[in-house]
């Protein structure tokens, strides 16, 4: 659905965001993950025409309609694009109800009987018509981030964008919110852009790793897990001890259990010493594919 090829972007102070990033992300949720400075915003606004490349090609594909050149052909972008932009604000000072109304306006929506129905639809899609009165000054950051996905579904979109909807999301409205994209995902191509991991192994059948610029890995997430089976290794270990594992293993993870370290490590084979194999994760994956581009580097 849209094909990306060899898109590359550095800013005026030498960074390098895009390093020839080629991706073909289908219809459905597409999680792109990757570490913060990873380069997913300055590739989320490319798309969403916010911003130039220096080099490169973005197609957009909608079945039934010509191809869209995503770069050149920005206005017919805009028509089919829906975007949740990172630090989207809103007006707090004005209820749910009446912002939307005024950025379907802005979406060129101009029947006001067919603008109200389609208000009062997405307003309930996102659960939010009992609130839909209320100042938006009031909402919760779930609630705020629901709206965000309201006016972003305005004028029918095919493609969707949202750059890192979930930080600072409580576990309960993080949840309703991955189940709002989840049913969105059913019709259209959702990129998901997140650094956080269980965004994109909870609710994408399919993904990219990016770091520094660079795709990493693009593919099922299922299938990169299985190619790490019987490579991860698990130990609880001594605080003090931590860094000496690190000279000796590739060190994936180090996480708290119960206040003390445990690790993961990559190995083909069983580096004895009490490590315990285990069934790998995405996150085992992640850290992976990160720590190899540091190495090659
Ligand atoms: P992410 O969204 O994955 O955190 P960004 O696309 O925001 O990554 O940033 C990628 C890299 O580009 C980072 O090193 C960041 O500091 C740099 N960067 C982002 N925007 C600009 C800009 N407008 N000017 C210069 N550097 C930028």
């Amino acid at each position: 659905m849209l094909q990306i090829r060899s898109l590359s972007k550095t800013y005026a102070n030498g960074v390098h965001a895009l390093d020839a990033v080629t991706l073909d992300i289908p219809r459905g949720m597409f999680g792109l993950l990757g570490p913060n400075g990873a380069g997913k915003s300055s590739l989320m606004r490319t798309l969403s025409t916010l911003q130039e490349a220096d080099s490169g090609s973005v197609t957009l594909e909608i079945p039934g309609e010509a191809p869209i050149d995503v770069l050149r052909d920005k206005d017919a972008v805009r028509r089919r694009l829906g975007y949740l932009p990172q630090d989207f604000g809103v007006y707090p000072k004005v209820s749910a109800l009446d912002l939307l109304e005024h950025f379907a306006v802005l979406k060129g929506i101009t029947h006001k009987g067919q603008r109200r129905e389609v208000v009062d639809g997405l307003l309930q899609q996102v659960n939010l018509w009992d609130a839909r009165k209320r100042k938006l000054g009031t909402y919760s950051g779930g609630m705020r981030q629901r709206f965000g996905i309201a006016q972003a579904l305005l004028g029918d979109p095919r493609l969707v964008i949202v750059d890192e909807p979930t930080a600072g999301l409580d576990p309960e409205e993080r949840n309703r919110f991955l189940n709002l994209l989840a049913a969105i995902g059913e019709n259209v191509a959702v990129i998901l852009s997140t650094h956080i991991v269980e965004d994109v192994t909870d609710l994408c059948p399919t993904m990219a790793i990016m770091n520094k610029g660079q795709v990493l890995l693009t593919g099922k997430p299922s299938d990169a897990i299985d190619a790490l089976q019987h490579q991860v290794w698990r130990k609880q270990v001594d605080p003090s001890a931590l860094a000496g594992y690190e000279a000796n293993h590739v060190v994936l993870s180090t996480r708290l259990v119960g206040g003390r370290p445990v690790i993961h490590v990559h190995s083909a084979s069983d580096p004895g010493d009490g490590f315990q194999a285990v069934a790998p994760d995405l996150e085992d994956v992640y850290f992976q594919r990160l720590r190899l581009q540091s190495r090659a580097a």
